[in-house]
């Protein structure tokens, strides 16, 4: 049997700019970064990046686990750490190469440009149409609903022909706004709106099932999907409309993707903020996907990857490819990861 010696490093990695998020600001991005080399001489890295919001995982969790399983593992290994505990899972088995490897199905992906919330986006949105971005991301629920509904007429009047606009209000709604603003989006190109209800909402599952019967503009899960578990429970509860995947969070993300496409799921692929080591597999899940549509022959529709976070931290090592409309696989592809795990000592 192959074992490995397994190593971690805890990072705490100051962000760029301070980033206002639906679970507080962050100003420091914490994680571990996995080392393991195999008996055969193989080495491999991983990273767990858990998001505080999603689940009950954090990274002192995943730590102390670690510790307990000691630094000598086999891949029988892996079935030790609990299934609740999806980044820590999904680090071991890339690190440890457990993870198969997926084909690339693709040799770009579109991206979509993050716009900040309130009047501010209405500045973003040209310059970034101009660079060739077509799909936009608006974070609402931070100012007044009114406010908010009453901007995005001048918004949608700055998108490019053809764009399009999702809008993120990271649960910040009750029903009575979420409706307000659904019965609004019915009128207007708006491709999803993004967790409208907090997922810890006690009847968050009633809601957002009766929401997305009750108007036209598909509803995106983000927050209420954390692991498997919330996958197959949306999936078994028919939800009608689209998944915001953070393969980084999945203890196993290839057949967590292989159940999504056999429902025939709508999945945005989406960034947990992790550094290039884990959006390297996170990047290789999204260009495996089969897309919608002609799904058969590979070659259906991809929405745009909300993987427009970079440059994220401020040592630039740590960044993904840079922002820009499309990512090309190989950019993906194209990480030093021992340099980063030297970068940490
Ligand atoms: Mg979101």
């Amino acid at each position: 049997m192959i074992t490995h010696r397994l190593a971690y490093r805890r990072y705490a990695l100051p962000l760029r700019a301070p980033l206002r998020t639906a679970h507080g600001l962050w100003t420091v991005r914490e994680g571990l970064l996995l080392r393991a080399e195999s008996s055969d001489g193989r080495v491999g890295y991983g990273e767990a990046a858990p998001i505080r919001g999603f689940g009950r995982e954090t990274v002192d969790v995943d730590e102390t686990l670690l510790q307990a399983l000691g630094d000598t593992v086999d891949d029988a290994w892996l079935e030790r750490v609990p299934v609740e505990w999806g980044a820590l899972r999904q680090a071991l088995g890339t690190a440890l190469g457990t993870t198969p490897t997926v084909a690339a199905r693709r040799e770009h992906l579109p991206v979509a440009a993050l716009l900040p919330a309130g009047i501010e986006a209405l500045k973003r949105i040209e310059p970034l149409a101009e660079s060739g971005f077509r799909t936009f991301k608006w974070k609402v629920g931070v100012g007044d609903a009114a406010d908010e509904i009453a901007l995005l007429d001048d918004l949608l009047a700055r998108m490019p022909e053809g764009g399009k606009l999702r809008l993120d209000a990271n649960g910040a709604w009750d029903r009575r706004i979420a409706e307000r603003w659904l019965a609004r989006c019915a009128d207007y190109p708006i491709e999803h709106v993004e967790q409208p209800i907090a997922a810890d909402d006690r009847k968050a599952t009633d809601l957002l099932l009766g929401l997305a019967g009750d108007y036209p503009t598909p509803i995106a899960l983000d927050e209420s999907l954390v692991g498997e578990g919330d996958l197959e429970r949306w999936l078994g509860a028919g939800w009608p409309g689209v998944f915001v995947v953070k393969p980084s969070l999945l203890g196993d993300p290839v057949s967590a993707l292989a159940r999504l496409q056999s429902a025939r799921a709508r999945v945005v692929f989406s960034s947990a903020l992790e550094t290039a080591i884990g959006a390297q597999q996170a990047l290789r899940m999204a260009f495996s996907w089969a897309g919608e549509g002609e799904a058969a022959a590979g070659g259906g529709r991809v929405r745009a990857l909300g993987f427009g976070v970079w440059p994220l931290f401020a040592d630039a090592r740590f960044d993904g490819p840079a922002l820009a409309p499309f990512i090309r696989r190989q950019d993906g592809d194209r990480v030093d990861a021992e340099a980063l795990w030297n970068a940490l000592t």
